[in-house]
């Protein structure tokens, strides 16, 4: 039976850097131990909390249960066609890492979400996404085992229920599955995207004469690193909010009243996503720190820990965000950071 710790410090474990304690605590390495945990679990029937790399949680309390980190290994080729590699990475394998081996053999569609931080796992949960790419996009099937009775699940696209920064395991399924492995579609003859943001602008900067993959992860790479907190030393969690999705009549009214007011087009035009990191400059929060909390001056979405911010002073700051965004403009924002 795999070892189970006591009263642990999930510090290290949290991307924000949130002092919490786990009342029990347990590292899985194989499904075995897994399987073995779960059934342990049934009998002493502890709440349980899924840990992947921690860079999208917010611990406001002490963790009254059971925390599982995820650490399955393995990276594997299971299959090609004409068109498309076929890769299947466990659970526990680094994200970035990743893409890093996905760029350097040639398997194109994932470059885009280069430096996102956090594992495989965790990546199906909120469908992530960045520079105009999301898993969903390039997503095969997953392996899960359910909770309840131990059995291993297959999911196709179709039954992931994507959407933006969503998934059924964030919903309907919460709290039932833990995500084992995932299979990714790459391309073997690129289809680049780089549309997107300031992509193009960064590769002209780098002076690439040739789109390649690894030029377009470089180019991802270095926006990122200029306008993003670095976790190891300022703690964070990304994006704090979602970018709401409003319906586009009511997008139109507020651009009357905000003729600056960003928004982008979806649902074939019947919605329109306004950037939450605009809302919350024009209410003042950029760069605002209370304490140790703070609004991340170069990107206002992402709240930070300057050092010894409690879980309740950044879950708070977020609350009087929302109160301030709700009152200004009508729009509630949601959020993205799953909270404990
Ligand atoms: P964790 O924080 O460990 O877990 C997140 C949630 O998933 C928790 O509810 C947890 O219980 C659950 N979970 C984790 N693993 C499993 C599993 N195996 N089975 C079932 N449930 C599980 N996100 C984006 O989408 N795009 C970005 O561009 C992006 N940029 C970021 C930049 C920074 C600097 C930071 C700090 C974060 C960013 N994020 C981004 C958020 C974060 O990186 C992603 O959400 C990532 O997928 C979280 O992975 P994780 O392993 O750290 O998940
Ligand atoms: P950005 O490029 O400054 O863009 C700001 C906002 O505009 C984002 O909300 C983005 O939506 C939207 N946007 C920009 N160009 C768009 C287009 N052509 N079509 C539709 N929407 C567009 O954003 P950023 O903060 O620097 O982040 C860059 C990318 O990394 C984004 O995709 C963002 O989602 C991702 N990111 C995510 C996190 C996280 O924790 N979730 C953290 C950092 C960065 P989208 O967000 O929907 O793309």
């Amino acid at each position: 039976m795999t070892q189970i710790l006591d009263n642990i410090s999930l510090q290290p474990f949290n991307s924000f850097g949130i002092h919490a304690l786990a009342k029990h605590f347990c590292k899985v390495t194989s499904l075995n131990e897994m399987q073995e945990l779960l059934e342990w679990n049934k009998t002493n029937n502890h709440p349980l909390l899924v840990l992947g790399g921690g860079s999208n949680v917010l611990f406001t309390k002490d963790y009254d249960g059971l925390v599982l980190q995820n650490a399955l290994k393995g990276i594997e080729l299971v299959n090609e066609d004409n068109e498309y590699y076929f890769v299947k990475a466990m659970a526990g394998e680094n994200w970035h890492q990743f893409v890093s081996h996905c760029v350097q053999q040639q398997y194109q569609g994932i470059e885009n979400m280069s430096l996102i931080p956090g594992n495989i796992g965790a990546s199906p949960m909120q469908n992530i996404g960045a520079y105009g790419v999301e898993i969903k996009d390039v997503f095969e099937s997953l392996e899960a085992i359910q909770i309840s009775d131990g059995s291993i699940v297959s999911f196709d696209n179709k039954a992931c229920g994507f959407g933006y920064r969503e998934s059924v395991f964030k919903h309907q399924l919460r709290n039932q599955f833990i995500i084992l492995s995932v299979v990714v579609r790459l391309r073997k003859t690129p289809i680049f995207n780089i549309s997107y943001g300031n992509i193009e602008q960064e590769l002209m900067n780098m002076n690439v004469k040739q789109l390649t993959i690894q030029s377009i992860a470089d180019a991802v790479i270095r926006i990122r690193q200029r306008k993003l907190p670095d976790p190891t030393k300022i703690g964070n969690a990304g994006s704090f909010f979602k970018n709401p999705i409003i319906p586009t009549v009511l997008y139109d009214e507020l651009k009357k009243a905000y003729a600056s007011i960003p928004g982008f087009a979806v649902q074939n035009g019947s919605h329109t996503k306004v950037p939450a990191a605009w809302l919350i400059e024009q209410t003042g929060w950029k760069g605002f720190r209370a304490g140790d909390a703070g609004c991340y001056p170069l990107q206002p979405l992402v709240l930070v820990n300057y050092g010894h911010a409690t879980g309740l002073e950044i879950f708070n700051l977020s609350t009087q965000i929302i109160e301030k965004v709700k009152i200004e403009f009508g729009i509630e924002l949601e959020r993205e950071v799953n909270i404990y």
